[in-house]
């Protein structure tokens, strides 16, 4: 695995575009800072405000907050798909090296193309040799569980196994950074426990840095190390939280009164964010 060290002087070289020698400490930093983030879209819709955040190597953070809370512009940011109109984003991970992964609430396969092939696009569009991609592609189907289905087509999948191929195809490039904008908001409550479930399991073998939005406070509980709510128009951390949970999160933890006690937590900062007395 990759050292925080190595993150840091590749943060430092980035933000002050110097070649900063690998010794030095005082480059030790997170892997993602956004400094006094502000968006405004063209339309003139303020999506975020005073947002400042460090997402630190190897950690599980959810976003959670009411629609239109600028979750999205702000997960777009930290993978470089939007610039923001005030502030800075520095991130240590290169989209173009593959570095980040992003997965979205649809599944957005290609229906023409098998699972295979899906999972390999990225690959292919960075010129990836043939040997090396199958290689890649059967590693990432094995780990999400679709190793028997790579030559099926997507119409031939359910919405779960869908969605299990969008993680593969974000996996498949070993990103350092997963952003993953509420992938099982459209799956029904057995399917999406078993893939938090797999994806807890993925994230523990694999320490990739994950930022994780969601609607739904009990996945967030369920999945996250650290909780960051957000509350509109425009966006802002209104609250912040460390889950005290054990890091390894056995199904059965769902049932249990620790669990109940966290989302009771975090549910009541959240009420008062939608203006319920909690
Ligand atoms: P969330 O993910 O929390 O639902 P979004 O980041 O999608 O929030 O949206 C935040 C605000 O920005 C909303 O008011 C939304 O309507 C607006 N918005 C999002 N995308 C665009 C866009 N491309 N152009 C204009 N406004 C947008």
């Amino acid at each position: 695995p990759r050292s925080r060290f190595y993150t840091g002087v590749r943060f430092a070289v980035r933000r002050t575009g110097a070649a900063v020698s690998p010794y030095s400490k005082i480059m030790v930093g997170p892997l993602v800072r956004l400094c006094n983030v502000a968006h405004r879209y063209a339309t003139g819709t303020d999506a975020l405000a005073d947002i400042n955040i460090d997402i630190e190597e190897g950690g599980f953070t959810c976003l959670v907050g009411p629609s239109g809370c600028g979750k999205s512009t702000l997960l777009r940011i930290m993978a470089g798909l939007i610039a923001p109109s005030h502030g800075t984003c520095a991130c240590a991970a290169s989209g173009k090296r593959g570095e980040i992964g992003f997965v979205f609430q649809d599944a957005t396969l290609m229906p023409w193309a098998s699972v295979f092939e899906n999972v390999a696009l990225p690959l292919r569009l960075r010129g990836q040799k043939d040997a090396e991609v199958d290689a890649d592609v059967n590693d990432a189907l094995k780990r999400v569980g679709l190793a028997d289905f790579a030559a099926e087509y997507p119409r031939a999948l359910s919405g779960g196994m869908r969605m299990r191929a969008s993680i593969a195809r974000a996996i498949v490039t070993r990103p350092r950074l997963l952003l993953m904008d509420e992938p099982f908001a459209a799956l029904d409550e057995f399917t999406r426990f078993k893939l938090n479930d797999d994806l807890l399991s993925l994230w523990q073998a694999n320490r990739w840095t994950v930022v994780f939005v969601t609607h739904s406070i009990r996945e967030a509980v369920f999945l996250g190390q650290r909780l960051i709510v957000m509350s509109p128009r425009p966006g802002r951390i209104a609250s912040e939280f460390r889950i005290d949970l054990p890091e390894e999160r056995k199904p059965e933890l769902r049932h249990g009164h620790r669990f109940a006690d966290e989302c009771a937590r975090v549910g009541s900062a959240f009420a008062e964010i939608a203006g319920v007395a909690s």
